[in-house]
């Protein structure tokens, strides 16, 4: 079979999966269609973009799994007048969703090199509607701030202070919280002074490495 049918049957099955896990609306169903996730795979391994998994991107992170985007893009119910802020661009899949999405994706990336494959490849399927910045996303990105949504794919110990600060009033954000092997996503809506935080299903991220997350040096052995 030619590499281009099976990437298509894969993406056909991959949808039924997520219709049948009630994981679509009429947003997420049409932005799913219109992202090519082989796209944010390399040459070598995008035949497995539609499998049903996390997949290592190099630096030792991970395109995250389809099932556990669209929990998270479910819950953050993004709309096209909406500013969002990503942290954690990884491959950049989920930015092109979000761009597909909303009006207009802030992304924070810790990786220099994961940051600039990223833009290339969303400029490349030819997204305007986006800017990826290079630091430490646990601070959150001030100078755009409020933002009406965030969704951070990386996991800290606590919620960042920060994050909560720059979110609109009304804003919703989401985002795995807990230790560094298994986390349960949070949905905290902000009301007023005071946020509405709401847990969901237990998922395993990587660590949100920075001010406000993991801190750096547990990664290095002294
Ligand atoms: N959603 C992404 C995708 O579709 O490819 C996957 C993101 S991956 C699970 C998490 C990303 O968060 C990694 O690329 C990692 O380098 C990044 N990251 C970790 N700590 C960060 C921080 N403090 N600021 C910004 N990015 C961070």
């Amino acid at each position: 079979m030619r590499e281009e049918d099976f990437i298509r049957i894969s993406k056909d099955n991959l949808k039924k999966l997520l219709k049948k896990e009630n994981l679509f609306d009429e947003y997420l169903e049409r932005a799913f269609d219109k992202v090519p996730r082989e796209e944010f795979f390399d040459s070598r391994n995008r035949s497995n973009a539609y499998q049903n998994n996390a997949f290592d991107i190099g630096f030792g992170q991970t395109i995250s799994q389809p099932t556990m985007i669209f929990i998270m893009l479910k819950r953050l119910e993004v709309r096209k007048s909406h500013k969002v802020l990503e942290i954690g661009t990884g491959s950049g899949y989920l930015t092109a969703l979000l761009c597909e999405l909303s009006h207009f994706v802030y992304s924070v990336e810790r990786i220099q090199q994961l940051a600039t494959l990223a833009n290339q490849r969303l400029n490349k399927i030819g997204y305007t509607n986006f800017k990826i910045f290079v630091g430490d996303g646990s601070k959150g990105l001030y100078e755009y701030s409020p933002y009406d949504r965030i969704i951070v794919s990386a996991a800290s110990s606590k919620i960042p202070q920060s994050l909560v600060e720059q979110l609109s009033e009304g804003g919703i954000m989401v985002l795995p919280v807990g230790g560094l092997e298994f986390q349960r996503l949070l949905v905290v809506k902000k009301i007023g002074n005071t946020t509405n935080v709401k847990e969901d299903v237990a998922c395993r991220f990587v660590p949100l490495i920075g001010e406000e997350g993991f801190k750096d040096e547990m990664f290095h052995k002294s």
